[in-house]
């Protein structure tokens, strides 16, 4: 705590066996994991849900990991658009991935959701399934080196108080709340990038545009700069553009007028939204991409966002929130019930498995070589379907050998597609 931060006179001290920090998907589903299983937990979140936030195309792997924490008739019902699978557009080449037809068991459909209503929805799941979350209370200092933690909490009606727990997980995303106050942010390893999004009201005629697929477009001369598509129902679409933020900015004009020039500048995406209107503000967010020193300590870990964040090409970060959040509930469960837990071996080490899984991914993506594995000529229906699990976001599933051992055999693919 800062001496700017110290309050004056002693604060109101309450007591919980588990605190969460943030109610977005990772804390929601940690929150709801872990009142199952019968330990007390608080959710203290700093905005009042509904909430903007980034993050839209989910991953089939996702459904699995809702449907533990009891929360997929919720979602079900809350009217999102179904999604099966990725298209790939670049320089007029086209190619798709139908996640039904995968190598790993599992779902194989999900949703691309409008967050501020899929956060509400996991968050109120978690409440009906009896966890406390209290909104626009913000964790602003934390004293981690006792023995049972103590936070500062400051309520946006003024009051401030602390909570004492056994354990806490950090589910700030990019609040990033322990890295910040413990120094524990590291660099990320990739080049800062940007994103200019908003949402359109497409007006997509196309008969052929497939709505129940994200569509990433490719800049026709420059591959590591990237287009979304999400579509949303009643002719709305999530439009994004990544790119370095070099390359933003030495683009004229304001947002809109930048976003308009990338999409005239492809012109498959420029026919397809001929008659697209866009009636939001344009907004922008950069350097996303995070590391940390550690995702755990003594008593606390670091879930989703508020870990390691990769990129969002593969549409992974929610996904690897909900991974986060079943691993540490499970690790943390254990712990309650007085079993010793090793939290690198039962926690940090297998998130990281399939978050460099995807790291693989991702680089290759950047620096071209995916892209080449994808819009090859000659696809072999069995590895189609192996990189389809990756797609889908079975990234932790060990008898996939791209996923096992993504850096060899990704490399030898690679290899392969390269020659002409
Ligand atoms: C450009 C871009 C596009 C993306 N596209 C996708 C995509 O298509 N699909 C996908 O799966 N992912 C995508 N992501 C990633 C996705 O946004 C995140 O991975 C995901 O939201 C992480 O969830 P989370 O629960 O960790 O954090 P969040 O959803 O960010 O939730 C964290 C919560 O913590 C709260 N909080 C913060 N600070 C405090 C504090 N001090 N006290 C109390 N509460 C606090 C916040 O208010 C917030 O509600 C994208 C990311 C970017 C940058």
């Amino acid at each position: 705590m800062t001496a700017d931060q110290t309050p004056a006179a002693p604060l109101p001290v309450e007591s919980t066996r588990v605190l969460i920090i943030g109610a977005g998907p990772a804390g929601a589903v940690a929150a709801a994991l872990l009142n199952q299983r019968g330990h007390q937990v608080l959710v203290l979140e700093r905005q009042q849900f509904p909430r903007f936030s980034i993050g839209e195309s989910l991953l089939p792997q996702s459904m699995a990991f809702l449907e533990q924490a009891g929360m997929v008739e919720a979602v079900a019902a809350a009217g999102f658009q179904y999604k099966d699978g990725a298209a790939f557009r670049r320089n007029g080449q086209y190619t798709d991935f139908d996640f039904t037809d995968k190598f790993s068991a599992g779902p194989g459909t999900t949703y691309q959701v409008q967050r501020a209503r899929f956060d509400q929805v996991l968050a109120d799941e978690a409440a009906r399934q009896g966890v406390e979350i209290r909104y626009q209370h913000s964790i602003i200092a934390a004293d981690m080196a006792r023995p049972r933690p103590l936070l500062t909490v400051a309520a946006d009606d003024g009051r401030c108080y602390q909570v004492e727990a056994e354990f806490v997980l950090d589910a700030s995303g990019f609040g990033r709340v322990l890295p910040r106050l413990l120094d524990l942010e590291t660099p990320s390893g990739f080049p800062t990038r940007q994103s200019i999004f908003t949402h359109i009201e497409d007006g997509i005629s196309d008969p052929a545009y497939d709505r129940n697929k994200i569509l990433i477009s490719v800049h026709p001369e420059r591959p590591d700069v990237w287009y979304w598509l999400i579509p949303f129902p009643n002719g709305i679409c999530s439009l994004g553009v990544v790119a370095e933020a070099s390359f933003f900015a030495a683009l004229d004009g304001d947002n809109e007028a930048k976003l308009r020039a990338l999409i005239g500048a492809e012109p498959d995406l420029a026919r397809l939204l001929a008659n697209a209107r866009l009636p939001n503000p344009v907004n922008t967010i950069h350097g996303y991409a995070a590391n940390v020193k550690t995702l755990c300590g003594d008593n606390f870990a670091l879930l989703g966002n508020a870990g390691e964040f990769l990129d969002p090409v593969f549409s992974s970060g929610v996904t690897i929130a909900l991974k986060s959040a079943t691993l540490a509930a499970a690790a943390l469960d254990r712990q309650l019930r007085g079993e010793v837990v090793d939290w690198q071996a039962d926690y940090a080490r297998p998130l990281k498995r399939g978050v460099d899984t995807f790291r693989v991914y991702v680089e290759a993506w950047y620096d071209g070589r995916f892209q080449q594995v994808i819009f090859h000529p000659e696809q072999q229906p069995a590895i189609k379907r192996m990189v389809c699990s990756i797609l889908a976001g079975y990234a932790w599933d060990e008898s996939n050998p791209y996923a096992a051992d993504a850096p060899r055999r990704f490399a030898v693919l690679a290899e392969l597609c390269a020659q002409p």
